[in-house]
């Protein structure tokens, strides 16, 4: 039975993946390859949120049903996270009937326990964001996201008594029983929380592609309500999982624009069905591409699939995690991936193993390389230890690019110990000194291929490999263009 529970949000279909999503997906994968690596029993869920107008709307453009719609779609996703070398546990899709099931349930329960009620509703709705928005939210009239009129819509919804569990949410926030990081977002909900809730609404009329309310045709269970649910219903469909009640999941990890629905929304409908709340939502902040915001029509959309086929996957995970601080907004481009392509990965870890790898070579040292992994195996220096345990530390709290900048320092030291021992001048007149030397960078290289496990797994396998054989081979090679 799985003991750690980690999750992405179920992606939007309406588009195609893109960096955002593949940069949330690949900090999962990062976690969950480190816990597993330690010896616990992961459950990494992903998957894609399928119902809703706006995805019926992208399948009517290209005019098709929205099932063959979202299926292409899904599948995409699953490609590309292929391709990124995420290995997740489950990819659970929102227009499964299982998880619909699971949905229809749980809004009866809630119904059930006296939380939702049928209201008439008069407000300004953006189709884009799937939400009514309230009049403080607007800019000149328009949705601050989608720069569009939102059209005034009058229906009657079930409502969700949100507005209830206002205190009971502040509390469990400030206690950080439902530990929201990093501490800026958690200072944001606290304090929007703390200027008053109010009840949301959790169905649409007129929406048909959608889970029908219970006991009411008319009316469709909102997507955002039924997408929450995912983490739950994978609780009941995957048996490697126990249920919610005895294992809620450890960790959320999600982009900031949806903090409102996981910090508040969603732990109070676990509330109000007395379910134990996830323990951590892990949050991210936005990309600008070269230093402006992402969208269709500048052009900027980064896909990342075309980048890993140009620079390599693992190119791509290091690029995302190093170039800004998992909690901050920060920017991404072509040109730094290229950067550090050329810099970080070639020049300094690229070249450190080859370097090694060709003296190793070159002064008859490969059949030491046995006993070198033997000593290694036998005794973690305490060294390794103390770098083995930082990087574990960094990668708990979230500071990905921390952990990888602390492994890149042992890289540089690598190479700038070479330069100071010079082994080709050893080689001449004191082969114990030379073969103490080459042995202290092959254990070098031999922890910074377990330090850089979850982060570039095949570099690192690659690594092991030639460290092995003796055989060296560019980790990154020169590339065209
Ligand atoms: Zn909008």
């Amino acid at each position: 039975m799985a003991n750690r529970y980690i999750t992405t949000p179920v992606y939007y279909v309406n588009a195609r993946p893109h960096i955002g999503h593949a940069y949330t997906t690949v900090m999962a994968d990062i976690l969950a390859r480190y816990f597993k690596a330690k010896g616990e029993d992961v459950f990494f869920l992903t998957g894609t949120d399928e119902h809703g107008a706006k995805n019926a709307q992208a399948a009517e453009r290209v005019k098709k049903t929205p099932k063959q719609y979202v299926n292409e779609l899904a599948s995409e996703f699953r490609i590309a996270w292929q391709g990124l070398n995420i290995d997740y546990s489950q990819f659970i899709r929102t227009s499964d009937p299982k998880h619909e099931k699971v949905v229809v349930d749980f809004v009866q329960k809630l119904k059930n326990a006296g939380f939702v009620d049928k209201r008439r509703y008069s407000g300004l709705y953006c189709i884009a964001c799937e939400r009514y928005l309230t009049p403080k939210e607007l800019e000149s009239g328009l949705c601050p996201d989608h720069k569009t009129k939102p059209v005034l819509q009058t229906e009657e919804n079930y409502f969700f008594a949100l507005s209830r569990f206002q205190e009971k949410l502040i509390r469990t926030i400030e206690r950080d029983e439902l530990l929201i990081t990093p501490a800026t977002r958690r200072n944001e909900v606290l304090g929007k929380l703390r200027t008053g809730l109010e009840d949301v609404s959790i169905s649409r009329a007129n929406v048909v592609w959608g889970i029908p309310f219970p006991n009411d045709p008319n009316q469709t269970i909102y997507v955002w309500v039924d997408a929450l649910i995912n983490y739950y219903s994978a609780t009941e469909m995957y048996d490697s999982l126990g249920g919610w009640a005895e294992h809620p999941a450890d960790i959320h990890l999600i982009g900031k624009d949806i903090l409102w629905f996981h910090a508040v929304i969603w732990p109070a409908m676990l509330l109000a069905l007395k379910l134990p709340l996830p323990k951590t939502i892990a949050t991210h902040g936005f990309f600008t591409i070269g230093g402006e915001k992402m969208s269709k029509t500048r052009g900027n959309v980064l896909d990342p699939l075309e980048l890993v086929e140009k620079y390599g996957v693992d190119t791509i995970r290091y690029a995302l995690v190093s170039a800004f601080p998992f909690g901050t907004d920060g920017d991404f481009s072509e040109e730094i991936i290229k950067q550090k392509y050329e810099s970080e990965l070639a020049n300094e870890l690229g070249n450190l193993l080859q370097r090694v790898l060709i003296m190793m070579k070159k002064y008859n040292l490969c059949s030491l390389a046995k006993k070198w992994q033997g000593a290694k195996r036998n005794k973690v220096s305490s060294r390794s230890r103390k770098e083995l345990l930082a990087v574990g530390e960094d990668i708990e709290k979230y500071r990905f690019d921390l952990a990888l900048s602390a492994i890149w320092d042992i890289v540089r030291q690598g190479n700038e110990a070479i330069e100071r021992a010079k082994p080709w001048e050893l080689a001449k007149n004191n082969k114990a000194k030379l073969e103490d030397v080459i042995g202290n960078e092959y254990e070098r290289l031999l922890l910074i291929a377990r330090l850089i496990k979850p982060f570039m797994p095949a570099t690192s396998s690659a690594m092991e490999e030639q460290l092995q054989s003796c055989v060296p081979e560019p980790l990154f090679p020169k590339i065209d263009g």
